[in-house]
């Protein structure tokens, strides 16, 4: 009897045959479908290095937006592409040319509008209760698009912390972007920690608040910046969650460890996580993330006026100031006789729409408003040779980078930090303290635009700017920061 060749290897039947065939045709799927997802995931490590993405959180203020593009613009350029994931309103455009940049929206539960009406407290607590949830949608389909490993990391604003439980639920990285100074990020740190109850108490004795802070001289407690912030005991809590619940894996704050080497050491102690100062970051930015229209006929303006003779004028996006103080700002300036650039938003003076007849007068003849400027160029004018400012830690850098020396006209407690450092560590400014009145205002000007103190002050402003500059070129503190944040984002 003969067999057939099938039956040699013990398949007697059709059946079998058939039975055998799926075997070998799901064996062959497989494999196809392991070579593909090997080859995918091949493609996927080459091109890796090149376009891993990072996704921004910025706090939707100009003052955070700012920094964060620029960091992105910074990522970017070291090979990352970018989201950046912003609320509904008081968000940079996407019309405002990004390259390697894509917007994607946090659907909003608390407009921005509420920040001024509930104050930056609640506003804070409630924001980051709300968004948790939506962000984690955005996360989830951001990661639909583009595949489970895309996000190399999740780089957000500290006040913004919801951001940690989508990093944790899709297993993605985290590291916090503090936009203001290392001396108040030292400073929340140090509010975080302390026993409310006791301090509460303590804050109001007289030898308490002049005792200086650990590590963080020369400021006393009486100078940790809790002032502008609503009742005292739901500002700590905000510190405590800003700190305590934190699992982000490192800190990145824009600045340098030639202008804040004691706090950043403290910092570094304390947190016991990698530190990156690696600003200031608009040195090298080129990106345009202004929320507001720039007037550049202010430019033109200055060309016209005499080499460091301009008094340039800014409290920052989010301050107010009363009718009564503009004009004695206004009556002071004239006197002093210095030509003025004086930026006024729209609403910064509540209910003095249109400006007072007579500022306008005075205005003039010595100087030029504008709503909005381009104040790093403005700040980099040759004719610009005084800054009174609030002292927000963007202004304060690009001042700095600039060579300006200022007027310090802090509002809140941040700011009056600041103050405190270009005042009495960096010795680039003088305070303006108490109320305003013309004669202070005019005196205040000529000590900086015309004495010998305010020569002093310009000398040590045109020495600290080289120092900074320096930290940011090949080699230097804040490049080699860079770097190293990137080594560590490639490694994810
Ligand atoms: N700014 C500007 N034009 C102006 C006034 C301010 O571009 O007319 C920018 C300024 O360059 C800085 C930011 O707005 O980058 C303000 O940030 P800062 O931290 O100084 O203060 P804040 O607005 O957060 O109080």
């Amino acid at each position: 009897m003969s067999h057939s060749p099938l039956e040699y290897c013990g398949i007697s039947n059709a059946n079998e045959i058939l039975i055998i065939t799926w075997i070998t045709y799901i064996e062959m799927y497989a494999l196809t479908y392991e070579r593909r997802a090997t080859e995918k995931k091949g493609q996927a490590m080459e091109t890796r290095e090149e376009k891993r993405r990072i996704v921004l959180v910025p706090f939707p203020a100009q003052g955070h937006i700012t920094p964060m593009i620029q960091l992105g613009q910074a990522l970017n350029l070291k090979g990352f592409s970018i989201a950046v994931a912003q609320g509904e309103s008081n968000k940079v455009s996407s019309s405002q040319h990004f390259p390697g940049f894509q917007f994607v929206t946090i659907p909003e539960s608390v407009p921005v509008s509420q920040h001024e009406t509930l104050g930056l407290v609640e506003f804070l607590m409630k924001l980051n209760k709300t968004s948790e949830s939506s962000f984690k949608n955005c996360i989830s389909h951001l990661l639909l698009q583009q595949g489970n490993d895309d996000i190399a990391c999740i780089i957000y604003d500290e006040l913004m912390y919801f951001s940690e439980a989508a990093a944790k639920e899709f297993k993605i990285p985290s590291v916090v972007f503090s936009t203001g100074s290392a001396t108040n990020h030292a400073c929340g740190y140090v509010l975080s920690k302390l026993n409310v109850e006791n301090f509460l108490l303590d804050i109001e004795d007289p030898e308490m608040q002049e005792k200086v802070v650990d590590g963080l001289d020369p400021l006393r407690y009486k100078d940790l910046p809790v002032s502008g912030m609503g009742p005292l005991d739901r500002f700590l809590e905000i510190c405590r969650e800003v700190f305590n619940k934190r699992t982000a894996s490192s800190v990145i704050i824009n600045t340098t460890s030639c202008l804040e080497s004691s706090s950043l050491s403290r910092l570094e102690q304390e947190l016991k996580i990698p530190v990156y100062p690696l600003g200031p970051l608009h040195i090298k930015s080129s990106v345009d993330s202004s929320l507001l229209e720039e007037d550049r006929s202010c430019i033109e303006w200055l060309n016209k006026q005499k080499s460091k003779s301009v008094i340039y004028i800014s409290l920052g996006s989010i301050a107010h100031i009363e009718t009564k103080e503009v004009l004695e700002m206004a009556w002071g300036l004239y006197d002093s006789n210095q030509p003025f650039l004086w930026v006024i938003r729209p609403g910064s003076v509540p209910g003095s729409e249109p400006l007072p007849e007579e500022l306008s007068k005075m205005v003039s003849e010595r100087g030029y408003i504008v709503k909005w400027a381009p104040q790093s160029e403005v700040l980099a004018h040759p004719s610009v040779g005084g800054f009174w400012s609030h002292c927000g830690w963007n202004s304060t850098l690009e001042s700095i980078v600039e060579g300006v020396p200022m007027i310090c006209r802090p509002l809140n407690g941040e700011q009056k930090l600041n103050a405190i450092y270009i005042e009495r560590v960096w010795r680039i400014g003088i305070q303006f303290k108490g109320e305003v009145k013309r004669g202070g205002v005019e005196r205040a000007v000529k000590k900086l635009m015309m004495d010998d103190e305010g020569a002093y002050m310009r000398k040590r402003s045109l020495s600290l700017k080289e120092k900074v500059k320096a930290s940011v070129r090949s080699g230097g503190s804040s490049y080699n920061a860079l770097e190293e944040l990137v080594e560590y984002l490639k490694t994810k």
